[in-house]
């Protein structure tokens, strides 16, 4: 492992600012980062632990939504009884997505910063362009199974791998973030991550020294909530795909319906949003409504090589 300097923060203010220096980074639960360092793979030069800070609340807005810390272990977000009630597929995303200890350590913030889990970004021997910019992709031609096939380019077709990530789209959440100069921002998550273009290894629009403060979520939307993926084993295992669906139903007709998928981009791909003309669930209609709503919002879509 390489040398880096080590620093607790006792403030946002100083977090941030030492975060901003060359080769600084954030650590909280570090159930990625750590790994990753291990790995060779990230080399920063100091750490700046965020653990003390306060931001680990999950407390109301005023107009009936909630504000999850970026600290908040993903763990007690899952348990909380106003996201389980008010927001169950959130609940479910997270409980869908490693073991019990990881959620333990791991948090709302990183969780959603997590890198991709593509195996050859995780293997020094082959060429990389996310982990060496200019090295070129082993996933094009290789086993790529797991990789995005929405959105990519032709330097990186990695798929983003957090499942509360899909939830948090799905339910419009907003991040809100604070700047080394102490300014703030309220990014909707849907314009967080960053298509890979010619620069994978830039992967969200996240500024050096930025922090994630909390995670903003409106009212609950009206219908029901269910969070479901497909993996390769039942536990611990990432998503080949996953879907975060919102349906409101006007007895057995759909009124509105919010789907967003997980696995298939480099962000949680979400079709554009509308509400639809009154329906039966499984009509027709619905069906290529669906499709022609699904192809609307592709940035670059190209299946991947197989
Ligand atoms: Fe690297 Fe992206 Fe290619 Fe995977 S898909 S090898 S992360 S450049």
């Amino acid at each position: 492992m390489n040398p880096f300097r080590y620093e607790r923060a006792s403030d946002v203010a100083s977090a941030c600012a030492s975060a901003a220096r060359p080769a600084a980074k954030f650590i909280a639960g570090g159930t990625n980062l750590v790994d990753l360092m291990k790995l060779q793979i990230e080399a920063p030069a100091q750490l700046v632990d965020i653990t003390r800070l306060p931001l680990d609340r999950i407390e109301e807005t005023a107009d009936g939504g909630l504000r999850i810390g970026a600290l908040v272990s993903n763990s007690a977000a899952a348990a909380d009884m106003r996201v389980r009630r008010r927001y169950p597929l959130l609940a479910q995303a997270i409980l869908a997505g490693a073991s019990t200890q990881l959620r333990n350590k791991a948090t709302t913030g990183g969780n959603m910063l997590q890198r991709t889990r593509c195996p050859y970004f995780y293997d020094t021997t082959k060429p990389c362009n996310k982990r060496v910019p200019g090295s070129g992709c082993a996933a094009l031609e290789g086993f790529n199974r797991m990789n995005a096939v929405l959105g990519v380019s032709d330097n990186c077709i990695a798929a983003h791998p957090s499942d509360m990530a899909v939830a948090m789209t799905a339910l419009d959440a907003v991040v809100e973030t604070i700047a080394p100069n102490g300014s703030t921002r309220a990014i909707p998550i849907d314009e967080l991550y960053r298509p890979p273009g010619d620069t994978p290894h830039i992967e969200t629009v996240l500024e050096p020294g930025e922090l994630i403060g909390s995670v903003l979520l409106p009212p609950p939307p009206a219908g029901r909530q269910i969070y479901r993926k497909v993996r390769d084993r039942a536990s611990f295992a990432f998503a080949l795909v996953s879907v975060a669906a919102i349906l409101d139903l006007d007895g057995g007709r759909v009124r509105a319906a919010r789907i967003t998928f997980g696995g298939l981009s480099y962000e949680p791909w979400q079709p554009a949003r509308r509400s639809m003309p009154p329906a039966p669930p499984h009509s027709k209609t619905r069906a290529a409504t669906a499709t022609t709503i699904s192809r609307s919002r592709l940035p670059a879509a190209r299946c991947a090589p197989r």
